[in-house]
């Protein structure tokens, strides 16, 4: 049906690459281009003889736009899906413009020097994809990505009104190693870190780092503790679900976690700010990745599930409601089908159907936007389909 540059060859894009193969009638043909051509090569070789997907690869550094529209200009692709790093978010839309093809990306630019991730940036570029005629799809992942999905879904069919919102994101999975990140470690840290924050009555509150904590029960995973972090489809739901009140993002951790990560910052090596060491500059950050596991080899370690979805009240036909909508991942089952854990499983997958969405015009309107603007059926349609089946409930635990 058409031809995807697919940006990036770490944990996510293996995954999402691995689901475009098991969907070749819509991915008829891929490139895998990233800074390191020699990944796209053994994913190429492992895939080939798999899948009816015609596979080609190629070098770019996404940071830079010329290159990027050589490639889009020699290869042709109906779609790009970014699954580089939120610092080439704007690079990639960049050449998506000057050479008029649609955009899918999996989380929001974020300023390298400065870890602050929010859609103004991308949403600048509204005007100039609708004169294009090109669509950018925002936040295809999982969070943010189906938690938006979840949200359309919800107030299309369960709401008149939806007041309040809690996205939970659980991973009870054990890697057995004291401290590991199941993405990025530079850009999951600088997440954790930061400052929390949610969205109440029409402002946002804040608040100190891991400050808010509260148990919960999850399903199919048991009692977990979790903590409020600012997350970024916290900004556009806040804008695309009207009446609105409140939407909280809850994340677990384990306590083994917390004690390394308070103990890395209070010894400075989660700063981003570049540090002079024997006569080189370096960010503590980014030596910090280097010295951790890399996420892609977790996959085999892991053991557990993933609960992740979103707890929705407000009113029905006058009357108070309350539903959760969830999907639960295993860790082992991901890993069983395509080599790698339910953290990137759980993020590919819905990169992949984003992309087809595109691809096969099921969704079809010049501009840039957040995927709850979307109808959601087709793709909670797909999300069965292609490996993240959701649940429901209608009598669910809240979080107070
Ligand atoms: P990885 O670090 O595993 O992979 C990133 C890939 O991008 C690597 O292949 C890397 O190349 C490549 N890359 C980095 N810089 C450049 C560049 N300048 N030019 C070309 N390629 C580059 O990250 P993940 O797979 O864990 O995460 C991918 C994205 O998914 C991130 O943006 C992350 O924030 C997002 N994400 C979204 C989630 C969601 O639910 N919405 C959840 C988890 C992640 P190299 O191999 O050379 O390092």
């Amino acid at each position: 049906m058409g031809k995807t540059l697919i940006i990036g060859c770490g944990g996510v894009a293996s995954v999402a690459i691995h689901k475009c193969c098991q969907n070749s009638a819509v991915f008829e043909d891929i490139c895998i281009a990233s800074r390191t051509k020699s990944k796209c090569d053994a994913l190429k070789e492992k895939l080939s003889g798999t899948t009816a997907t015609k596979i080609s690869t190629a070098q770019v550094d996404a940071n830079n736009v010329e290159e990027l529209i050589r490639l889009i200009g020699e290869y042709q692709p109906d779609v790009v899906l970014n699954l580089a790093l939120p610092y080439q978010d704007l690079a990639i839309m960049d050449a998506c413009l000057a050479a008029k093809v649609n955009y899918v990306d999996t989380a929001n630019y974020e300023p390298e020097d400065t870890a602050k991730f929010e859609y103004k940036w991308q949403w600048a570029y509204r005007e100039k994809f609708k004169e294009a005629g090109i669509t950018a799809l925002l936040g295809s992942g999982f969070d943010p990505g189906v938690t938006g999905v979840f949200s359309a879904y919800a107030l299309k069919h369960h709401f008149d009104e939806i007041h309040s919102i809690d996205i939970l994101d659980c991973n009870a999975g054990d890697h057995g190693y004291p401290f590991a990140t199941n993405f990025n470690p530079e850009i999951n840290i600088r997440e954790v870190s930061a400052k929390g924050s949610y969205w109440e009555n029409g402002h946002w509150v804040e608040t100190e780092p891991m400050e808010i904590k509260r148990v919960y029960d999850f399903p199919e995973v048991g009692e977990k503790d979790m903590y409020l972090l600012h997350h970024e489809e916290i900004e556009s739901l806040a804008l695309n679900i009207p009446g609105i009140k409140r939407i909280r993002f809850f994340m677990t951790f384990g306590q083994s976690y917390l004690t390394h990560l308070k103990c890395l910052e209070n010894v400075g090596m989660t700063s981003i700010e570049p540090i002079e060491f024997e006569g080189k500059q370096i960010v503590p950050l980014q030596f910090l990745k280097a010295v951790l596991p890399d996420p892609s080899s977790l996959g085999p370690r892991t053991k557990g599930k993933t609960n992740i979805g979103c707890i929705f009240q407000g009113k029905k036909d006058g009357k108070e409601k309350t539903y959760y909508l969830y999907n639960v991942c295993d860790h082992q089952a991901c890993y069983r089908e395509v080599d790698s854990q339910a953290v990137a499983y759980t993020t590919g997958v819905p990169a992949m159907i984003g992309a087809m969405m595109l691809l096969t015009k099921t969704w079809d309107k010049p501009g840039v936007y957040n995927i709850e603007e979307f109808d959601p059926d087709p793709f909670m349609d797909a999300l069965n389909q292609w490996g993240l089946p959701w649940k429901e409930s209608f009598s669910p635990k809240l979080v107070d």
